[in-house]
């Protein structure tokens, strides 16, 4: 059985987040083996990503959700370093701006969708308005008719994750693949990373109050997520849900969803036609008649 397969959740029999690992442990893998694969893994997406290009028929998007210091900046700056920076776009969802929060929630990733043959990196997503717009019951400060505004935020909620599947639906039926990542990152391992950000100077800039605000809401992020995942977890459009304790697993896993997806894409160099490959032929003997 392949390691990410326990970790990919499509809305069968899915297991609860909290009995998932947080870490590499019960897998029992050894590190170098694994950086082994992540390399070759590495390397397949840089050819994937160019036939991707080149095919120009779908377009990848990836979308990173996690607590605050789980890893999402590192992780895919790694698995996608190599890659065409051509090819890639990395959009990081941020507190809404008062121009987006004039439209629908899914306006802004919608103006933010790669063309077809390219990737998008969702740092963060329209996810935010169904995780911290809850926890912090922030649609009630929104401008909303009275229709919505009076619903209970339960019905509000349960509304927006099913138009977020209607939305990955209408996504994959129009020539998109997603891979959406949850990076689950242990309670124990945030608190060391963020006093590694409080204790480095070099590391100060990632560190904000707000985010030990957010950690006293954990348990609840931890249901929503929770609650959220099930709903939107479909055989088309997987999440996974990573451990992210040990950043080289965790990049390991995470360079297996894309290649696999992009794989399962099967993107392929556009053949010319026949008149065009022979006009091809008459410059190649064209370069090869010039006197040097
Ligand atoms: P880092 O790991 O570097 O801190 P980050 O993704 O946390 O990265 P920040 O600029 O710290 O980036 O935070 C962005 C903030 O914007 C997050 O707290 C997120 O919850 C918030 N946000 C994103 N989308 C929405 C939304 N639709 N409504 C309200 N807040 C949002
Ligand atoms: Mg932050």
């Amino acid at each position: 059985m392949s390691l990410l397969k326990k970790y990919t959740l499509d809305g069968r029999k899915d297991p609860e987040i909290r009995d998932l690992p947080t870490d590499s442990k019960k897998d029992e893998v050894a590190r170098e083996k694994i950086d082994e694969l992540t390399l070759k893994n590495q390397k397949r997406i840089i050819d994937l990503q160019d036939r991707l290009y080149a095919d120009g028929r779908e377009g990848l998007i990836i979308v990173l959700q996690a607590m605050d210091a789980a890893g999402k900046d590192s992780t895919v700056r790694h698995v996608l370093g190599g890659i065409n920076p051509q090819g890639v776009d990395v959009y990081s969802f941020k507190q809404p701006s008062s121009e987006e929060l004039s439209h629908d929630f899914l306006w802004r990733a919608n103006t933010h969708l790669p063309k077809r043959g390219k990737i998008a990196v969702f740092n963060r997503s329209y996810y935010e308005d169904v995780l911290v717009v809850q926890v912090h019951q922030l649609q009630k400060g929104y401008a909303l008719p009275e229709r919505i505004a009076r619903m209970s935020p339960e019905k509000f909620f349960k509304q927006r994750y099913r138009q977020i599947r209607n939305y990955e639906e209408y996504l994959y039926e129009n020539g998109y693949r997603l891979v959406k990542v949850f990076l689950n990152v242990s309670k124990e391992k945030q608190k060391e990373r963020f006093l590694e950000r409080i204790d480095l100077p070099e590391k100060n800039w990632k560190f904000s109050s707000s985010d030990l605000k957010e950690r006293e809401h954990w348990d609840e992020y931890q249901r929503i997520y929770q609650e959220v995942i099930s709903a939107t977890a479909t055989e088309e459009n997987p999440w996974y849900v990573i451990p992210a304790d040990h950043k080289w697993y965790a990049r390991y896993l995470i360079s297996e969803a894309i290649a696999r997806t992009m794989k399962d894409m099967d993107p392929q160099y556009p053949t010319l036609p026949k008149s065009e490959a022979a006009r091809l032929q008459e410059c190649k003997e064209i370069l090869l008649a010039e006197d040097d």
